[in-house]
């Protein structure tokens, strides 16, 4: 069987990261399969351990940093932390699965200098402002969240080159099509 590959997917908060790769991880013939991190938040409503993450308390996510468990692991928020295991991934791709890590950008690099092989894709909204006009008119968090997410965006953003592709959520259905295509050719 060959071994699969690896696809990593970041992109700022409020950008439909997570809608477009749910749409294209239901796609039975490309064999995708998200490797479950672990972090240390808590789980949210509806969210399930092993499935959403794998919720460790600050001690356990400290002794799996000490064993060495993790490929990548960040502090994406203040003390929370979030890791890619190194046991999800070898069992994702040892039996020929393609691993979709959605990751934040820091991670997305660190991951890409080790695995270079690995295909790296950046959603980008169209603009900050687009982004922040989203954002409020989803009307799900306070101004003060919406202004910290519209600054780390501008922040993340910076990281865009770095990534091998970048995809502009303008139009949804032409952004997850060009994602969809980008992985398509990366995994034939
Ligand atoms: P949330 O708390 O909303 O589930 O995730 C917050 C952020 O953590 C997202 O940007 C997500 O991509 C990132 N993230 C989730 N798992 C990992 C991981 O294993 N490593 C890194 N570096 N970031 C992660």
């Amino acid at each position: 069987m060959n071994r699969g590959k690896i696809i990593i997917i970041s992109a700022p908060s409020g950008t439909g990261k997570s809608t477009i790769i749910n749409q294209i991880i239901g796609k039975e013939d490309l064999r995708l399969r998200f490797s479950v991190s672990a972090t240390n938040r808590a789980p949210r409503q509806g969210e399930a351990d092993g499935v959403n993450y794998h919720f460790l308390s600050t001690e356990q996510f400290q002794k799996a940093i000490a064993d060495n468990a993790f490929v990548e692991y960040e502090e994406v928020y203040p003390g929370r932390y979030y890791g890619t295991l190194k046991s999800e991934v070898n069992r994702i791709l040892d039996n020929g699965y393609n691993l979709i890590l959605d990751i934040d950008v820091k991670g997305g690099v660190n991951v890409k200098a080790q695995y270079p092989d690995a295909l790296a894709i950046f959603i980008m909204p169209p603009s900050v402002e687009v982004l922040r006009e989203r954002l409020i008119s989803r009307a799900t968090d306070d101004m003060e969240t919406i202004n910290q997410r519209v600054a780390k965006a501008d922040y993340e953003i910076s990281f865009a080159p770095k990534y091998d592709k970048q995809v502009v959520n303008d139009v949804l259905e032409k952004a997850t099509a060009e994602t969809e295509e980008l992985i398509r050719n990366f995994i034939k």
